[in-house]
């Protein structure tokens, strides 16, 4: 729950929006704010205060404790221009929440904590069970002290600026070990539990079997993923809670399922009573991964038959290829989720004057693989590669990445071992039609005209086939030194359908800083002036200049209509 609480009108307007976005997670804190913010600052985990940031700090210094239980306090101005976070920037999530605030109240977030505010994330903000020094090896990190990374499980990881060797050492593991000094053990989720148990099985039993399979075969129950079981079973309270008190999900599986798994030791026992010769191995085993604890059953002291059994299997860690659109250029055009996932990749992949746009943006630690312009089936295969090896990969691409890009070429190549994000970008055809004016009003489509991978025959029948239907075309790839034909026999076509006057936009380096753009007529394009920079948008019938503008129309009863 975050705690809100103001002193002025201004104050409660912006908490009331506030409020009015996070219904469910937000309590407003009424009445005089010294004694709102000491029960709000019991009460939640998180505060965001509509007051001066040194009020804040006077009211909440004699309640601090520490780290690790104080919440996480933000304080907006009366301005509503700054949302900064004050206290628990990591541990009690502040730096997340001012950033989450200003979103919603349009203001800047501001954080010091200095992790983050080089850009490097906190050991302890990777989303990973962390042990030992976190502290002194973040500071080391930061310092640009050398930090060694052991990675004993392959994990995608956002980028650490870390060397072979160091005095410092983070080590991803799921083995059962104590941190030694100047070390954090990262504890990725790569182990899962397979459970079986018959109806009634103690909690106790079933967790003292998880527990002691794990400890006896040395890997930590920091790295436990989840529990899985047949569907048969989850209803079993014994395995519901031991799940509950793991602090994992409970995964279950159909006994149809389960028994197409191949197993090191099947049994008539669960055939007969759930339909398939094995639950802990088979459920553990579904997703893929290395057996590294057999079926084993639970023991009781009073030497009654087992009620559990249980298997551990390692799964391999899931590279993750995000493909990212760029956008036309202009810095602002490039999403706030683009930006995200270049900065959550530890390998970035792309054409070198893309990478040229974004490189600010990118951590400390990024490894970049750049290359020049063709060498797109190698660019797909380098990503693909990377993220196989269970890295995070941001592919990159301008406009949309999806667009005439590498998105279709890296999917192409991708099997299903690795996670897929796409983030969508600002296409051509888009960033062109804005400056333009409204030209893509009606029914449109983008039609390439390089014919280094399309016959031209091709080509040349879609444009056709749009020049029929009078669909408004945007030309991409118009024309290059070595393809100059091209555009004028297209626009050729389209004169056979379409008036001489037809309105055309040319748009050159849609926001970037030497953008220009200019509206002619069909008649009056001279293809000259256009090259590989440049986007031609080609209006239908009923497209019209207007105050210099170029608008196609919704529709012929369009004025009547709501807009
Ligand atoms: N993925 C890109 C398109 C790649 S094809 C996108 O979604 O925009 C390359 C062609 O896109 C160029 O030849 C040009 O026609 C067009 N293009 C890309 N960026 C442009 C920009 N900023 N201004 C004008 N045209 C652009």
């Amino acid at each position: 729950m975050i705690g809100l609480i103001s002193a002025t009108a201004a104050g409660a307007a912006a908490r009331d929006r506030l409020a009015a976005a996070w219904p469910d997670r937000t309590r407003v804190y009424e009445g005089p704010v010294g004694d709102a913010v000491r029960a709000a600052f019991a009460q939640c985990e998180q505060l965001v205060c509509f007051l001066a940031t040194g009020a804040v700090v006077r009211l909440v210094a004699p309640l601090l404790a520490g780290k690790a239980s104080d919440p996480g306090v933000v304080c907006v101005d009366e301005g509503g221009r700054f949302a900064v976070s004050l206290l628990g920037g990591h541990g009690g999530g502040a730096n997340g929440l001012a950033r989450a605030v200003a979103e919603v109240l349009g203001a800047e977030p501001v954080v010091t904590t200095a992790t983050d505010a080089v850009g490097l994330s906190g050991l302890d903000t990777l989303g990973l069970p962390a042990e030992g020094d976190v502290a002194a090896v973040s500071r080391a990190l930061l310092d640009g002290e050398a930090v060694a990374l052991r990675a004993e499980v392959a994990w995608p990881l956002p980028p650490l600026p870390v060397t072979d060797e160091g005095r410092y050492t983070i080590r991803l593991t799921d083995r059962l070990t104590e941190p030694a000094e100047r070390e954090v053990l990262l504890r990725p989720p790569t182990l899962v539990v397979g459970v079986g148990a018959s109806k009634g099985a103690p909690v106790e039993e079933v967790l003292a079997l998880v527990e002691g399979a794990l400890r006896e075969a040395g890997l930590s129950a920091a790295s436990l993923a989840e529990l899985a079981t047949v569907d048969a079973k989850a209803g079993e309270q014994g395995i519901v809670e031991a799940a509950r008190r793991l602090g994992v999900p409970l995964v279950t599986y159909g006994a149809g399922e389960l028994a197409r798994v191949e197993v090191p030791n099947p049994s008539d026992a669960p055939l007969g009573a759930v339909g398939t010769p094995s639950v802990a191995e088979a459920a553990a085993l579904l997703g893929g991964g290395e057996l590294l604890v057999p079926k084993r059953k639970s023991e009781r002291a009073d030497g009654r038959p087992a009620m559990a059994t249980c298997a551990v299997v390692r799964r391999p860690g899931r590279g993750r290829l995000a493909v990212v659109g760029l956008g036309p250029g202009a810095r602002d055009l490039l999403t706030p989720r683009a930006k995200a996932e270049l900065r959550r990749a530890s390998v970035l992949v792309g054409l070198d004057q893309y990478v040229d746009q974004i490189r600010d943006l990118l951590r400390p630690g990024t490894r970049v693989l750049e290359s020049g312009l063709g060498a797109e089936e190698e660019r797909a295969r380098t990503a693909v590669a990377e993220a196989r090896r269970g890295r995070a990969v941001a592919l990159i691409g301008s406009g949309d990445a999806g667009v005439y890009a590498m998105a279709s070429p890296a999917l192409a190549e991708a099997s299903d071992d690795i996670d897929v994000v796409g983030v969508p970008g600002v296409t051509a055809a888009l960033a062109a039609g804005a400056i333009l004016g409204a030209p893509l009003g009606h029914d449109h489509v983008s039609i390439s005209l390089s014919d280094l991978h399309t016959p031209w025959e091709v080509i040349e029948r879609r444009v056709r086939a749009a020049a029929e239907a009078d669909i408004v075309v945007t030309f991409y790839n118009p024309r290059s030194r070595g393809r100059d034909w091209q555009l004028p026999k297209a626009l050729a076509i389209l004169a056979e359908h379409r008036e001489p006057t037809t309105p055309v936009g040319v748009v050159r380096n849609a926001s970037r800083a030497d953008e220009s753009s200019r509206l002619t007529t069909l008649a009056a394009l001279d293809p000259a002036t256009v090259d590989m920079m440049t986007v031609v948008t080609v209006g239908n019938t009923a497209t019209r200049e207007i105050a210099g503008r170029m608008v196609t129309p919704r529709g012929y009863r369009w004025q009547e209509e709501p807009q």
